[in-house]
């Protein structure tokens, strides 16, 4: 498999999305921030946490050929054992992301799937796997800050407000599940696998990089991954900030946060 990727932090704020790859596998996290004036329970914050669990799993996917659920679970429960003598990992706000995990074995594309990051596989076709439970949640609560301007106060507390009423719905039934604490969120996600010689190519993007087609509705999938092809991951990106730079209130695109970490991942198979 060839592998090409990009990812860019929000202007002016660490980057929260995790991406990796070997030959044989890729794997894409996107931490979900704390927002300003909100607390999380860890000292650690956000980007260590997707970069320890993204770093955990794929060592794991290189070593063993176990399913990905369970090497998820495991990394999650390592991950908690590296900050449960330090943080409070019962806070409803303790770090989380979200998990994409692509695996290439000898005959078949393997994946899983967890929260709103999202695998576009290329089979002739795009097919879209995208776990997008916490977006219908969220489509209940989020008319007070879509109908406020990005970069106001008032919008910047609506969002904190958004992201703290949905963390009562994180990892329970009836709700929305992530990598976080709990291992049995692996069990949550959405898997597959299909024969490797049906797979051109497939793609990997955190929200941030998929907006163009999911929330910008600017380009569709078909379009993307033409783009990735023929020019690239960065190519995406630029994309992505173009559009947001053209609407830097969110009036056009009401949206919880004006720039997103971006990050794209591209596998010919
Ligand atoms: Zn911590």
């Amino acid at each position: 498999m060839r592998v090409t990727f990009a990812t860019e932090a929000a202007p002016g704020r660490p980057n929260e999305d995790f991406v990796a790859a070997t030959p044989d596998v890729v794997v894409l996290l996107d931490g979900a921030g704390t927002p300003v004036g909100s607390d999380s329970g860890c000292s650690h914050g956000v980007a260590w946490f997707s970069r320890t669990l993204g770093s955990a799993v794929l060592a794991s996917m290189t070593r063993s050929k176990d399913a990905l659920p369970g090497l998820l679970a495991e990394g999650i429960k390592s991950v908690a054992s590296l900050h449960d003598g330090t943080c409070d990992l019962s806070h409803p706000g303790s770090p989380s992301a979200t998990v994409v995990l692509l695996r290439r074995t000898a005959d078949a594309v393997e994946w899983l799937v967890l929260a709103d990051s999202m695998l576009v596989l290329d089979v002739g076709e795009p097919m879209v796997i995208c776990d997008d439970r916490e977006a219908q949640i969220g489509a209940s609560h989020r008319a007070e800050m879509d109908s406020l301007p990005s970069g106001t106060p008032e919008h910047t507390q609506a969002h904190r407000r958004y992201v703290e009423t949905l963390r009562s719905f994180r990892n329970r039934d009836g709700g929305f599940w992530v990598a976080a604490t709990d291992p049995k969120a692996a069990d949550q996600a959405l898997t597959g696998s299909m024969p490797l010689d049906k797979v051109h190519a497939a793609a990997l993007l955190s929200d941030g990089a998929s907006r163009p087609v999911d929330r910008f509705a600017i380009t569709t999938w078909r379009q993307t991954l033409d783009l990735l092809a023929a020019q690239g991951p960065q190519a995406l990106l630029k994309q992505v900030r173009y559009a947001e730079h053209s609407d830097p209130e969110g009036n056009r695109w009401p949206r919880g946060k004006a720039y997103d970490d971006a990050t794209a991942a591209y596998c010919l198979l």
